[in-house]
C-alpha cells in the first residue's frame, strides 16, 4: 500500500538516523501518531528484588503500516516532527 504521507519513511521524504528502539502499542487515537510503551526491570539493592518500570514514547505511524493497539513495533529516530516526536514507525516486530 501507497501513502501520501510526507514523513512516510517508504514514500515519503523523511531521513532516519541515530537510535532504533522497540515497543508496544499503547495508544492509536492521534492522527498519524501512536504512543508506544516499553516495560523495564530495575534493580533495587536494598530489597534485592526489581521494580517494574516503564517509559513512553510518541512515534509517528504512517498511514501504511496500519498501526493498532498491541503491534510490538520498531521505532527509529529522525529530525523533531513536532513538539513531542522525534521517532517514526518503521515496522512490526516479527516481519
Ligand atoms: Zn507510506
Amino acid at each position: 500500500m501507497h501513502c501520501e504521507d510526507t514523513n512516510c519513511p517508504f514514500h515519503g521524504n523523511i531521513v532516519i538516523r541515530g537510535n532504533t528502539t522497540e515497543g508496544r502499542v499503547v495508544s492509536a487515537r492521534m492522527d498519524k501518531t501512536v504512543v508506544i510503551e516499553k516495560e523495564y526491570l530495575h534493580f533495587i539493592p536494598k530489597y534485592k528484588r526489581y521494580e517494574r518500570r516503564r517509559r513512553r514514547l510518541s512515534v509517528h505511524a504512517p498511514p501504511c503500516l496500519d498501526l493498532r493497539v498491541g503491534d510490538e513495533i520498531i521505532a527509529a529516530e529522525t529530525r523533531p516532527i513536532s513538539k513531542t516526536v522525534s521517532f517514526v514507525a518503521v515496522g512490526k516486530r516479527g516481519q
